[in-house]
């Protein structure tokens, strides 16, 4: 019997892996420009943690979570995002006494037991930041930049970055009883979790993806409206150091996260063209000053995103260069040539130029037809007259013209042949 992959879980060919490169590679380039160093944390972490962190009110621990007990017994979940890792190995390495402001960003992939569909899946890959200890609006914008950053480094035209403040401990109960109390009022359209939300976790039935739901709230009063003063600073901060950094945004004041910890700025950035389906939201993130002493650490304040990496890749387009195709094949006839192409591949490898060659002895018609469906760019042939008067006649792929090459004193001759871009 077949044995087929996990629902919702996906293997990436290498056709296909060439565009996560381009993507990882850009955000890693814009990170470093940015400041931000690399952390990596077990994908397994204990359940609680999510509980404490997420909420055990949202969507992705009430429904999504992927848990199970281990052999001692401890509860264990693949982890569903990656903020709640980071926030842990922050405190857990005591990194508030190392350095006053940390920026940190993760690369992996998550978990969540969803209805698979196009850019929605149950193991996908998210590129993430954090930046714990400060709360100057500089560093929210900064992190908005630098997203727009990664976004313009891979081209993806059309993201559109909505932003949102969602208040603090001081006016968002405010906001959370001026809310409840407008729900209580549309509660017969609103749909059953939503219905259940109004008293849990109000602020989730504005990220319902509800038809219904978005039309009942509609009219919702806005956290805009209730910012208290120090917020509403904030707020002007950030959109200050947007506004410094040449990134553009509109105001969305529907985007909340679910977690109670989040304060101040809440954002997404959404595809506005191209076929990315219902799921066009690629990056969303936030502010949680509450996060890392609700989680036993000191009262640091916080500031983070994630995105997609699917979403990201779904946008961008085919790059001619994605294709790693040989910079040149070595089409041989006899052991001797063979042997003379197997040392001249190692020595072009050593200094990472791609060169191929076929494998088991194949007739040199098939071996053209092997460095043609590679795509090589050159072909060298070498046969035993070759290897006698060590030379190698090199053909040019495109033109089809024909040189013939004297490798007599190493192999710098035909390097500078295939490095010459006047006959690419
Ligand atoms: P959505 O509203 O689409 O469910 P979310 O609010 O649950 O997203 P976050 O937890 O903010 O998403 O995760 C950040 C990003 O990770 C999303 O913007 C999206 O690009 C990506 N993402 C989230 N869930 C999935 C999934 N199941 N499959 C693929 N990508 C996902
Ligand atoms: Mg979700």
């Amino acid at each position: 019997m077949k044995i087929e992959s996990v629902r919702g879980m996906n293997d990436l060919l290498p056709e296909a892996s060439a565009k996560w490169h381009r993507v990882e590679s850009a955000a890693r380039r814009t990170f470093a420009a940015f400041g931000y160093r690399e952390v990596r944390t077990p994908i397994i972490e204990s359940t609680e943690l999510f509980v404490r962190s997420v909420g055990e009110t949202t969507d992705i621990v009430e429904k999504e979570t992927y848990t199970f007990t281990d052999r001692n017994g401890k509860s264990l979940t693949l982890r569903p995002e990656g903020t709640a890792g980071i926030v842990r190995a922050y405190i857990e390495s005591n990194r508030h006494t190392v350095e006053p402001v940390s920026k940190w960003f993760y690369v992996g992939p998550m978990y969540r037991h969803e209805r698979p569909q196009k850019g929605r899946y149950r193991e996908f890959f998210q590129i993430g930041a954090e930046a714990f200890g400060s709360d100057d609006p500089w560093i929210d914008a900064e992190q908005l930049a630098l997203v727009a950053e990664i976004l313009a480094a891979v081209k993806t035209p059309g993201v559109e970055l909505r932003l949102n403040s969602l208040g603090c401990a001081t006016c968002r109960p405010l906001y959370r009883a001026t809310l409840t109390r407008f729900l209580d009022g549309v509660a017969d359209r609103l749909c059953g979790d939503c219905q259940r939300r109004s008293a849990t976790n109000p602020l989730r039935t504005l990220d319902c993806k509800n038809p219904g739901c978005i039309e009942a709230t509609a009219s919702a009063p806005t956290t805009i409206e209730v910012l208290c003063d120090a917020c509403r600073i904030h707020f002007a901060g950030v959109q200050a150091g947007l506004a410094d950094s040449g990134v553009s945004f509109v105001l969305e004041p529907r985007i909340v996260r679910g977690l109670d910890y989040y304060t101040h700025t809440t954002f997404e950035f959404v595809a506005t063209l191209g076929d990315v389906g219902a799921q066009n939201t690629v990056c969303g993130g936030g502010r949680y000053d509450g996060l890392v002493a609700a989680l036993g650490g000191p009262a640091v304040p916080g500031v983070g995103f994630a995105f997609g990496i699917e979403r990201l890749v779904s946008l961008i387009a085919d790059d001619d260069a994605d294709k790693q195709t040989p910079l040149i094949f070595f089409a041989t006839m006899g052991d001797a040539a063979a042997r003379f192409a197997h040392r001249a591949l190692a020595t072009l490898r050593r200094t990472s130029i791609a060169a191929e060659c076929d494998y088991g002895t194949k007739s040199l018609k098939a071996q053209l037809r092997r460095a043609g469906a590679l795509g090589a760019i050159f072909v060298a042939i070498v046969g035993d007259t070759e290897v006698g008067r060590n030379v190698v006649q090199l053909k040019n792929m495109a033109s089809g013209e024909q040189t013939e090459v004297d490798v007599s004193s190493g192999l710098d001759a035909l390097r500078a042949r295939l490095t010459d871009t006047a006959h690419l």
